[in-house]
Protein backbone atom coordinates (compact mmCIF):
# COMPACT_ATOMS: atom_id res chain seq x y z
CA UNK A 1 0.00 0.00 0.00
CA UNK A 2 1.48 3.67 -0.88
CA UNK A 3 1.34 6.18 0.89
CA UNK A 4 0.02 9.96 1.02
CA UNK A 5 2.16 13.16 1.22
CA UNK A 6 0.95 16.46 2.56
CA UNK A 7 1.99 19.54 1.34
CA UNK A 8 1.67 21.41 4.57
CA UNK A 9 2.75 25.54 4.50
CA UNK A 10 4.65 26.07 7.46
CA UNK A 11 3.61 29.88 8.17
CA UNK A 12 6.00 32.47 7.72
CA UNK A 13 8.04 31.77 11.18
CA UNK A 14 6.31 32.66 13.97
CA UNK A 15 5.35 28.74 14.85
CA UNK A 16 1.93 29.84 16.34
CA UNK A 17 1.47 30.39 13.00
CA UNK A 18 0.83 26.75 11.62
CA UNK A 19 -2.47 25.77 10.90
CA UNK A 20 -4.17 23.28 13.12
CA UNK A 21 -4.60 21.05 10.48
CA UNK A 22 -0.57 21.41 9.86
CA UNK A 23 0.30 20.47 13.68
CA UNK A 24 -1.90 17.19 13.15
CA UNK A 25 -0.46 16.04 10.18
CA UNK A 26 3.19 16.82 11.23
CA UNK A 27 2.13 14.79 15.03
CA UNK A 28 1.72 11.55 13.14
CA UNK A 29 3.69 11.71 9.90
CA UNK A 30 6.85 9.12 9.15
CA UNK A 31 8.97 11.32 8.05
CA UNK A 32 9.58 15.16 7.28
CA UNK A 33 11.13 16.69 4.27
CA UNK A 34 11.60 20.93 4.87
CA UNK A 35 13.59 23.47 3.84
CA UNK A 36 15.24 26.80 4.95
CA UNK A 37 12.50 29.09 5.88
CA UNK A 38 10.41 26.04 7.87
CA UNK A 39 10.78 27.24 11.66
CA UNK A 40 12.52 24.41 13.03
CA UNK A 41 10.61 24.28 16.07
CA UNK A 42 7.99 22.98 13.94
CA UNK A 43 10.28 20.33 13.39
CA UNK A 44 9.97 19.04 17.36
CA UNK A 45 6.15 18.25 16.28
CA UNK A 46 7.31 15.12 14.69
CA UNK A 47 7.25 12.19 15.94
CA UNK A 48 10.90 11.48 17.19
CA UNK A 49 10.96 8.46 14.90
CA UNK A 50 10.36 10.29 12.17
CA UNK A 51 12.96 10.32 9.67
CA UNK A 52 13.97 14.07 9.10
CA UNK A 53 15.06 15.29 5.36
CA UNK A 54 16.68 18.98 5.05
CA UNK A 55 16.46 19.41 1.19
CA UNK A 56 17.83 23.33 1.60
CA UNK A 57 17.11 26.14 -1.05
CA UNK A 58 18.79 28.94 0.66
CA UNK A 59 18.95 31.90 -1.88
CA UNK A 60 21.10 30.19 -4.84
CA UNK A 61 22.53 27.29 -2.41
CA UNK A 62 20.06 24.14 -3.64
CA UNK A 63 20.70 21.63 -1.34
CA UNK A 64 18.89 19.30 -3.36
CA UNK A 65 17.63 19.96 -7.07
CA UNK A 66 13.86 20.17 -7.14
CA UNK A 67 14.00 17.01 -9.43
CA UNK A 68 15.41 15.45 -7.13
CA UNK A 69 12.77 16.70 -4.25
CA UNK A 70 10.28 15.55 -6.54
CA UNK A 71 12.10 12.11 -6.75
CA UNK A 72 12.37 12.03 -3.11
CA UNK A 73 8.69 12.31 -2.31
CA UNK A 74 7.44 10.08 -5.22
CA UNK A 75 10.15 7.46 -3.42
CA UNK A 76 8.57 7.87 0.30
CA UNK A 77 5.19 7.24 -0.58
CA UNK A 78 5.45 4.66 -3.06
CA UNK A 79 7.07 3.38 0.23
CA UNK A 80 4.41 3.64 2.29
CA UNK A 81 5.25 6.14 4.04
CA UNK A 82 3.14 9.25 5.50
CA UNK A 83 5.02 12.23 4.75
CA UNK A 84 4.75 16.00 5.18
CA UNK A 85 6.32 17.93 2.93
CA UNK A 86 6.97 21.11 4.66
CA UNK A 87 7.34 24.32 3.42
CA UNK A 88 7.23 28.00 4.40
CA UNK A 89 4.61 30.31 3.94
CA UNK A 90 2.30 29.01 1.81
CA UNK A 91 3.30 25.80 -0.62
CA UNK A 92 0.99 27.02 -3.38
CA UNK A 93 2.63 30.62 -2.90
CA UNK A 94 5.68 31.00 -5.29
CA UNK A 95 6.60 27.69 -3.54
CA UNK A 96 6.51 25.21 -6.45
CA UNK A 97 4.15 23.20 -4.18
CA UNK A 98 2.38 22.72 -7.74
CA UNK A 99 5.02 21.18 -8.93
CA UNK A 100 5.86 18.65 -6.32
CA UNK A 101 1.74 17.44 -6.87
CA UNK A 102 2.31 17.13 -10.20
CA UNK A 103 5.38 14.83 -9.79
CA UNK A 104 2.96 12.88 -7.44
CA UNK A 105 -0.01 13.01 -9.42
CA UNK A 106 2.01 11.47 -12.67
CA UNK A 107 2.95 8.37 -10.93
CA UNK A 108 -0.77 8.08 -9.18
CA UNK A 109 0.37 8.86 -5.71
CA UNK A 110 -1.68 10.47 -2.96
CA UNK A 111 -1.26 13.81 -1.91
CA UNK A 112 -3.06 16.37 -0.02
CA UNK A 113 -2.37 20.39 0.75
CA UNK A 114 -2.75 21.99 3.71
CA UNK A 115 -2.49 25.76 2.92
CA UNK A 116 0.06 28.06 5.18
CA UNK A 117 0.07 31.77 6.15
CA UNK A 118 1.94 33.58 3.13
CA UNK A 119 4.60 35.08 4.12
CA UNK A 120 4.05 37.95 1.46
CA UNK A 121 0.48 38.31 3.65
CA UNK A 122 1.83 37.97 7.43
CA UNK A 123 5.21 39.81 6.89
CA UNK A 124 3.42 43.08 6.33
CA UNK A 125 0.65 42.42 9.00
CA UNK A 126 3.80 41.93 11.62
CA UNK A 127 5.43 45.21 10.15
CA UNK A 128 2.08 46.80 9.93
CA UNK A 129 0.71 47.08 6.66
CA UNK A 130 -2.13 45.89 5.60
CA UNK A 131 -2.03 44.46 2.03
CA UNK A 132 -5.33 46.04 1.47
CA UNK A 133 -7.24 48.56 2.82
CA UNK A 134 -10.20 50.15 1.84
CA UNK A 135 -8.30 53.86 2.55
CA UNK A 136 -5.86 52.65 0.20
CA UNK A 137 -6.51 50.18 -2.64
CA UNK A 138 -9.00 47.72 -3.54
CA UNK A 139 -6.09 45.74 -5.36
CA UNK A 140 -3.18 43.78 -4.73
CA UNK A 141 -0.63 41.32 -6.53
CA UNK A 142 1.84 39.61 -5.52
CA UNK A 143 4.67 39.02 -7.98
CA UNK A 144 8.03 37.14 -7.93
CA UNK A 145 11.25 39.28 -7.52
CA UNK A 146 13.39 36.27 -8.62
CA UNK A 147 13.29 37.78 -12.19
CA UNK A 148 15.62 40.52 -13.42
CA UNK A 149 13.37 42.63 -15.05
CA UNK A 150 16.52 43.69 -17.25
CA UNK A 151 16.18 40.30 -18.83
CA UNK A 152 14.41 41.00 -22.19
CA UNK A 153 12.46 37.90 -21.45
CA UNK A 154 10.69 39.35 -18.69
CA UNK A 155 7.36 38.09 -18.13
CA UNK A 156 5.93 40.39 -15.57
CA UNK A 157 3.20 42.86 -16.88
CA UNK A 158 4.88 46.14 -15.53
CA UNK A 159 2.61 48.14 -17.23
CA UNK A 160 -0.17 46.70 -15.28
CA UNK A 161 1.73 46.27 -11.79
CA UNK A 162 2.00 50.27 -11.80
CA UNK A 163 -1.25 50.67 -12.36
CA UNK A 164 -2.33 48.47 -9.27
CA UNK A 165 -3.00 49.70 -5.88
CA UNK A 166 -0.79 47.68 -3.37
CA UNK A 167 2.33 45.34 -5.08
CA UNK A 168 3.59 42.19 -2.74
CA UNK A 169 7.52 41.13 -4.42
CA UNK A 170 8.47 37.59 -2.92
CA UNK A 171 12.19 37.08 -3.54
CA UNK A 172 12.98 40.70 -4.35
CA UNK A 173 16.05 41.89 -2.39
CA UNK A 174 18.85 41.22 -5.08
CA UNK A 175 16.88 42.86 -7.56
CA UNK A 176 15.24 45.31 -5.54
CA UNK A 177 16.36 48.84 -7.97
CA UNK A 178 15.80 46.71 -10.80
CA UNK A 179 12.27 46.43 -9.49
CA UNK A 180 11.91 50.04 -8.10
CA UNK A 181 13.43 51.84 -11.60
CA UNK A 182 11.13 49.27 -13.73
CA UNK A 183 7.95 50.23 -11.92
CA UNK A 184 8.88 54.11 -11.86
CA UNK A 185 9.40 53.96 -15.55
CA UNK A 186 6.08 52.19 -16.02
CA UNK A 187 4.57 54.76 -14.80
CA UNK A 188 4.25 54.47 -10.73
CA UNK A 189 4.58 57.56 -8.97
CA UNK A 190 7.97 57.78 -7.29
CA UNK A 191 6.94 59.34 -4.17
CA UNK A 192 4.83 56.16 -3.61
CA UNK A 193 5.05 54.41 -0.02
CA UNK A 194 7.05 51.75 0.00
CA UNK A 195 8.68 49.27 2.42
CA UNK A 196 11.18 45.98 2.89
CA UNK A 197 10.72 43.47 5.66
CA UNK A 198 12.82 41.05 6.38
CA UNK A 199 12.59 37.66 8.35
CA UNK A 200 8.74 38.88 9.38
CA UNK A 201 6.94 37.24 11.96
CA UNK A 202 10.12 36.25 13.74
CA UNK A 203 12.40 38.18 16.37
CA UNK A 204 14.48 38.70 13.77
CA UNK A 205 12.33 40.85 11.98
CA UNK A 206 13.79 43.79 10.34
CA UNK A 207 11.36 46.88 8.30
CA UNK A 208 12.93 49.18 5.63
CA UNK A 209 10.14 51.83 4.65
CA UNK A 210 10.60 54.36 2.18
CA UNK A 211 9.60 55.65 -1.10
CA UNK A 212 9.54 54.18 -4.26
CA UNK A 213 12.48 56.33 -5.35
CA UNK A 214 14.63 55.97 -2.36
CA UNK A 215 13.89 52.41 -1.17
CA UNK A 216 16.91 50.29 -2.47
CA UNK A 217 19.35 52.95 -1.55
CA UNK A 218 17.49 52.39 1.97
CA UNK A 219 17.97 49.15 2.02
CA UNK A 220 21.46 48.61 1.04
CA UNK A 221 22.12 51.00 3.68
CA UNK A 222 20.61 49.04 5.81
CA UNK A 223 22.42 45.70 4.77
CA UNK A 224 19.10 43.89 4.00
CA UNK A 225 19.26 40.61 2.65
CA UNK A 226 16.97 37.89 2.09
CA UNK A 227 14.69 36.69 3.21
CA UNK A 228 12.47 39.98 2.96
CA UNK A 229 9.16 40.80 1.58
CA UNK A 230 8.88 44.21 -0.46
CA UNK A 231 5.89 46.58 -0.36
CA UNK A 232 4.92 48.94 -2.57
CA UNK A 233 1.55 51.60 -2.30
CA UNK A 234 0.31 53.80 -0.20
CA UNK A 235 -0.61 50.57 2.29
CA UNK A 236 2.94 50.95 3.19
CA UNK A 237 2.47 53.98 5.44
CA UNK A 238 -0.36 52.64 7.25
CA UNK A 239 2.78 51.28 9.45
CA UNK A 240 3.01 54.91 10.86
CA UNK A 241 0.34 54.24 12.40
CA UNK A 242 -0.62 50.62 12.99
CA UNK A 243 3.12 48.59 13.57
CA UNK A 244 3.08 46.65 16.75
CA UNK A 245 5.24 43.66 16.37
CA UNK A 246 8.11 45.40 16.95
CA UNK A 247 6.79 47.41 19.55
CA UNK A 248 6.29 44.07 21.55
CA UNK A 249 8.40 44.95 25.09
CA UNK A 250 10.61 42.20 24.52
CA UNK A 251 10.83 42.14 20.79
CA UNK A 252 13.86 41.10 19.11
CA UNK A 253 15.79 40.45 22.56
CA UNK A 254 17.89 36.67 22.69
CA UNK A 255 16.59 35.26 26.32
CA UNK A 256 18.17 32.45 27.86
CA UNK A 257 15.83 29.98 29.66
CA UNK A 258 17.78 28.09 31.99
CA UNK A 259 14.74 25.82 33.85
CA UNK A 260 14.20 22.07 32.75
CA UNK A 261 12.90 20.85 29.48
CA UNK A 262 9.69 20.03 30.89
CA UNK A 263 9.03 22.85 32.92
CA UNK A 264 10.26 25.59 30.12
CA UNK A 265 7.28 25.95 28.08
CA UNK A 266 5.72 28.27 30.66
CA UNK A 267 8.16 30.61 30.97
CA UNK A 268 9.44 30.18 27.02
CA UNK A 269 6.09 30.77 25.75
CA UNK A 270 5.65 34.38 27.80
CA UNK A 271 8.60 35.66 26.99
CA UNK A 272 8.12 34.59 23.22
CA UNK A 273 4.60 36.11 23.50
CA UNK A 274 6.13 39.27 24.31
CA UNK A 275 8.28 39.13 21.18
CA UNK A 276 11.37 37.59 22.57
CA UNK A 277 13.83 35.51 20.75
CA UNK A 278 14.14 31.80 23.42
CA UNK A 279 17.25 29.96 23.35
CA UNK A 280 16.39 26.86 25.86
CA UNK A 281 19.33 25.15 27.47
CA UNK A 282 17.81 23.27 30.01
CA UNK A 283 20.45 22.75 32.85
CA UNK A 284 18.32 20.51 35.07
CA UNK A 285 16.95 17.39 34.56
CA UNK A 286 14.74 14.97 36.48
CA UNK A 287 15.92 11.58 37.27
CA UNK A 288 14.54 8.79 40.02
CA UNK A 289 16.61 8.96 43.39
CA UNK A 290 19.76 6.92 43.25
CA UNK A 291 18.18 4.73 45.66
CA UNK A 292 14.57 4.97 45.69
CA UNK A 293 13.89 2.68 49.41
CA UNK A 294 13.20 5.26 51.84
CA UNK A 295 10.63 6.68 48.93
CA UNK A 296 8.84 3.43 49.06
CA UNK A 297 9.22 2.52 52.58
CA UNK A 298 7.85 5.95 53.22
CA UNK A 299 4.88 5.47 50.58
CA UNK A 300 3.74 1.91 52.29
CA UNK A 301 3.54 3.68 55.56
CA UNK A 302 1.84 6.64 54.83
CA UNK A 303 -0.63 6.41 57.23
CA UNK A 304 1.66 6.38 59.87
CA UNK A 305 2.39 10.65 59.03
CA UNK A 306 -0.13 13.29 59.85
CA UNK A 307 1.93 15.63 57.68
CA UNK A 308 3.23 15.45 54.22
CA UNK A 309 5.09 18.77 52.84
CA UNK A 310 5.71 19.40 49.40
CA UNK A 311 8.77 21.80 48.09
CA UNK A 312 8.32 21.82 44.48
CA UNK A 313 5.97 20.87 41.59
CA UNK A 314 8.35 17.82 40.57
CA UNK A 315 7.98 16.44 43.91
CA UNK A 316 4.41 15.87 44.08
CA UNK A 317 5.16 14.30 40.65
CA UNK A 318 7.67 11.93 41.82
CA UNK A 319 5.76 10.97 44.89
CA UNK A 320 2.68 10.10 42.65
CA UNK A 321 4.94 8.16 40.62
CA UNK A 322 6.16 6.18 43.77
CA UNK A 323 2.32 6.14 44.84
CA UNK A 324 1.52 4.30 41.56
CA UNK A 325 4.50 2.03 41.47
CA UNK A 326 2.96 0.55 45.13
CA UNK A 327 -0.40 0.20 43.72
CA UNK A 328 -1.62 3.01 45.54
CA UNK A 329 -3.63 6.28 44.48
CA UNK A 330 -4.45 9.45 46.11
CA UNK A 331 -6.81 7.41 48.76
CA UNK A 332 -3.17 6.74 50.63
CA UNK A 333 -3.19 10.14 51.76
CA UNK A 334 -6.65 10.64 53.15
CA UNK A 335 -5.01 10.68 56.90
CA UNK A 336 -2.35 13.07 55.97
CA UNK A 337 -2.16 17.38 55.80
CA UNK A 338 -0.65 18.53 52.73
CA UNK A 339 1.16 21.74 52.52
CA UNK A 340 2.62 23.17 49.56
CA UNK A 341 5.78 25.66 49.04
CA UNK A 342 3.75 27.56 46.67
CA UNK A 343 0.88 28.01 43.98
CA UNK A 344 2.84 25.99 41.87
CA UNK A 345 2.81 23.03 44.10
CA UNK A 346 -0.31 23.57 45.53
CA UNK A 347 -1.46 23.59 41.79
CA UNK A 348 -0.15 20.14 41.00
CA UNK A 349 -1.78 18.46 44.38
CA UNK A 350 -5.09 20.27 43.16
CA UNK A 351 -4.74 18.68 39.67
CA UNK A 352 -4.75 15.48 41.51
CA UNK A 353 -7.63 16.55 43.33
CA UNK A 354 -6.21 17.50 46.64
CA UNK A 355 -6.16 20.42 48.39
CA UNK A 356 -3.22 21.51 50.65
CA UNK A 357 -4.13 22.84 54.10
CA UNK A 358 -1.31 25.06 54.13
CA UNK A 359 -0.03 27.05 50.80
CA UNK A 360 3.34 29.78 51.32
CA UNK A 361 2.79 32.85 49.94
CA UNK A 362 6.28 33.55 49.67
CA UNK A 363 7.26 30.46 47.71
CA UNK A 364 10.08 29.49 49.47
CA UNK A 365 10.91 27.17 52.69
CA UNK A 366 10.49 30.64 55.38
CA UNK A 367 7.46 31.10 54.02
CA UNK A 368 6.55 27.72 54.59
CA UNK A 369 8.15 27.77 58.04
CA UNK A 370 5.99 30.90 58.66
CA UNK A 371 3.04 29.27 57.09
CA UNK A 372 2.92 26.50 59.25
CA UNK A 373 4.27 27.93 62.45
CA UNK A 374 0.39 29.53 61.96
CA UNK A 375 -0.85 26.41 62.47
CA UNK A 376 1.12 25.58 65.63
CA UNK A 377 2.41 22.25 64.31
CA UNK A 378 3.65 20.15 67.22
CA UNK A 379 4.06 16.17 68.51
CA UNK A 380 3.35 15.30 64.84
CA UNK A 381 4.89 13.30 62.25
CA UNK A 382 6.16 14.64 59.10
CA UNK A 383 7.05 13.60 56.01
CA UNK A 384 8.72 15.40 53.33
CA UNK A 385 9.45 13.74 49.91
CA UNK A 386 11.85 16.44 47.81
CA UNK A 387 14.96 17.00 45.81
CA UNK A 388 17.86 14.43 46.75
CA UNK A 389 19.97 17.86 46.99
CA UNK A 390 17.88 20.19 48.90
CA UNK A 391 18.29 23.37 51.75
CA UNK A 392 18.11 21.86 55.60
CA UNK A 393 16.21 24.94 57.57
CA UNK A 394 12.55 23.32 56.82
CA UNK A 395 13.15 20.20 58.04
CA UNK A 396 15.03 21.60 61.21
CA UNK A 397 12.55 23.93 62.10
CA UNK A 398 9.90 22.20 62.01
CA UNK A 399 11.50 19.29 63.75
CA UNK A 400 12.56 22.30 66.67
CA UNK A 401 8.65 22.24 67.19
CA UNK A 402 9.24 19.49 68.41
CA UNK A 403 8.05 17.06 65.73
CA UNK A 404 9.08 13.70 64.06
CA UNK A 405 10.64 15.03 60.53
CA UNK A 406 11.41 12.22 57.77
CA UNK A 407 12.99 13.62 54.63
CA UNK A 408 13.32 11.21 51.51
CA UNK A 409 15.08 11.79 48.40
CA UNK A 410 11.97 11.90 45.86
CA UNK A 411 14.07 12.68 42.58
CA UNK A 412 17.22 14.05 42.04
CA UNK A 413 18.38 16.58 39.39
CA UNK A 414 21.03 16.51 36.78
CA UNK A 415 23.33 18.73 34.72
CA UNK A 416 21.76 17.60 30.81
CA UNK A 417 24.93 16.77 29.22
CA UNK A 418 24.00 18.06 25.93
CA UNK A 419 23.54 21.33 27.30
CA UNK A 420 26.98 22.17 27.32
CA UNK A 421 27.03 22.29 23.70
CA UNK A 422 24.01 24.11 22.90
CA UNK A 423 24.97 26.88 26.10
CA UNK A 424 28.64 27.58 23.90
CA UNK A 425 26.32 27.84 20.69
CA UNK A 426 24.15 30.77 22.46
CA UNK A 427 26.79 32.11 24.02
CA UNK A 428 28.48 32.67 20.82
CA UNK A 429 25.41 34.07 19.24
CA UNK A 430 25.17 36.91 22.03
CA UNK A 431 22.25 37.00 24.88
CA UNK A 432 20.38 39.71 26.00
CA UNK A 433 19.52 38.35 29.00
CA UNK A 434 19.21 35.11 31.01
CA UNK A 435 16.63 34.31 33.18
CA UNK A 436 17.48 31.74 36.38
CA UNK A 437 14.45 30.43 38.29
CA UNK A 438 16.07 28.12 41.28
CA UNK A 439 19.75 28.34 42.79
CA UNK A 440 20.42 24.68 41.03
CA UNK A 441 20.00 26.43 37.49
CA UNK A 442 22.55 29.08 38.41
CA UNK A 443 24.64 26.84 39.51
CA UNK A 444 24.39 24.18 36.87
CA UNK A 445 24.75 26.61 34.45
CA UNK A 446 27.78 27.90 35.62
CA UNK A 447 29.39 24.63 36.19
CA UNK A 448 29.35 23.79 32.08
CA UNK A 449 31.45 26.79 31.81
CA UNK A 450 35.23 26.78 32.54
CA UNK A 451 37.01 29.89 34.55
CA UNK A 452 37.12 32.20 31.47
CA UNK A 453 33.76 31.70 30.38
CA UNK A 454 31.92 32.22 34.35
CA UNK A 455 34.11 35.55 33.90
CA UNK A 456 32.63 37.12 30.64
CA UNK A 457 29.45 36.23 31.86
CA UNK A 458 29.88 38.52 35.49
CA UNK A 459 31.50 41.55 33.28
CA UNK A 460 28.78 41.38 30.69
CA UNK A 461 26.43 41.26 33.45
CA UNK A 462 28.19 43.85 35.10
CA UNK A 463 29.00 46.18 32.36
CA UNK A 464 25.17 46.35 30.71
CA UNK A 465 25.33 43.84 27.82
CA UNK A 466 24.15 41.10 29.47
CA UNK A 467 20.46 40.98 31.43
CA UNK A 468 20.52 38.44 34.37
CA UNK A 469 16.84 37.81 36.22
CA UNK A 470 16.20 36.01 38.82
CA UNK A 471 13.22 34.45 40.15
CA UNK A 472 13.62 35.54 43.74
CA UNK A 473 16.33 36.29 46.59
CA UNK A 474 17.81 33.18 47.11
CA UNK A 475 18.46 32.53 43.38
CA UNK A 476 19.84 35.97 43.13
CA UNK A 477 22.21 35.42 45.86
CA UNK A 478 23.45 32.44 44.12
CA UNK A 479 24.02 34.34 40.94
CA UNK A 480 25.91 37.19 42.81
CA UNK A 481 28.00 34.67 44.32
CA UNK A 482 29.01 33.64 41.02
CA UNK A 483 29.84 37.71 40.49
CA UNK A 484 26.82 38.33 38.37
CA UNK A 485 24.98 41.36 38.44
CA UNK A 486 21.29 40.77 38.67
CA UNK A 487 19.27 43.07 37.28
CA UNK A 488 15.75 41.57 37.25
CA UNK A 489 14.17 40.41 40.21
CA UNK A 490 10.16 40.35 40.85
CA UNK A 491 8.31 40.92 43.98
CA UNK A 492 6.54 37.81 43.49
CA UNK A 493 8.27 34.63 43.00
CA UNK A 494 6.97 32.96 40.09
CA UNK A 495 7.22 32.68 36.38
CA UNK A 496 3.96 35.23 35.65
CA UNK A 497 5.80 37.98 37.74
CA UNK A 498 9.54 36.94 36.57
CA UNK A 499 8.65 37.60 32.87
CA UNK A 500 6.48 40.54 33.54
CA UNK A 501 9.55 42.33 35.99
CA UNK A 502 11.92 41.48 32.49
CA UNK A 503 9.23 43.40 30.29
CA UNK A 504 8.85 46.14 32.59
CA UNK A 505 13.10 46.49 32.84
CA UNK A 506 12.97 47.01 28.74
CA UNK A 507 10.23 48.83 29.12
CA UNK A 508 11.71 51.31 31.38
N1 LIG B 1 5.89 29.85 -0.09
C1 LIG B 1 6.48 30.97 0.58
C2 LIG B 1 7.34 31.80 -0.36
C3 LIG B 1 8.55 31.08 -0.81
S1 LIG B 1 9.53 32.05 -1.88
C4 LIG B 1 5.38 31.80 1.22
O1 LIG B 1 4.20 31.60 0.95
O2 LIG B 1 5.71 32.65 2.07
C5 LIG B 1 10.75 32.65 -0.79
C6 LIG B 1 10.49 34.09 -0.46
O3 LIG B 1 9.50 34.19 0.51
C7 LIG B 1 11.65 34.83 0.14
O4 LIG B 1 12.59 35.23 -0.82
C8 LIG B 1 10.96 36.01 0.76
O5 LIG B 1 10.63 36.96 -0.21
C9 LIG B 1 9.68 35.38 1.23
N2 LIG B 1 9.68 35.04 2.66
C10 LIG B 1 9.50 33.85 3.22
N3 LIG B 1 9.48 33.94 4.55
C11 LIG B 1 9.65 35.24 4.85
C12 LIG B 1 9.68 35.99 6.05
N4 LIG B 1 9.56 35.40 7.25
N5 LIG B 1 9.84 37.32 5.98
C13 LIG B 1 9.96 37.94 4.79
N6 LIG B 1 9.94 37.28 3.63
C14 LIG B 1 9.76 35.95 3.64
Amino acid sequence: MSGKVYLVGAGPGDPGLLTLKGARVLASCDALVYDWLANPELLDLAPESAVRVYVGKKGGDHTMSQERINELLCDLAADGKTVVRLKGGDPFVFGRGGEEASALAAKGLAFEVVPGVTSAIAAPAYAGIPVTDRRATTEVAFVTGHEDPGKPESTIKWGALAQIGTVVFLMGVKNLPNICAKLIEAGRDPATPAACVRWGSTPQQETVTGTLADLPQRAAQAGLKPPAITIVGQVAALRQELAWFEKLPLFGKRILVTRARSQASRLSEGLAALGAKIIEVPTISFLPPEDPEPLETAVAMLEDFHWVIFTSPNGVDAFFTALGEAGKDARALAGCKLAAIGPATAATLLQRGLIAEVTARTFQAEGLIEALEAKGITGQRVLIPRAAQAREVLPETIASWGNLVQVVPAYRTVRPPESTMLLANALSQGLDAITFTASSTVTNLMEMLDQNGRDLLAQQSREGGLTVAAIGPITADTAKGYGLEVKVQPEKFTIEALTEALSAYYAS
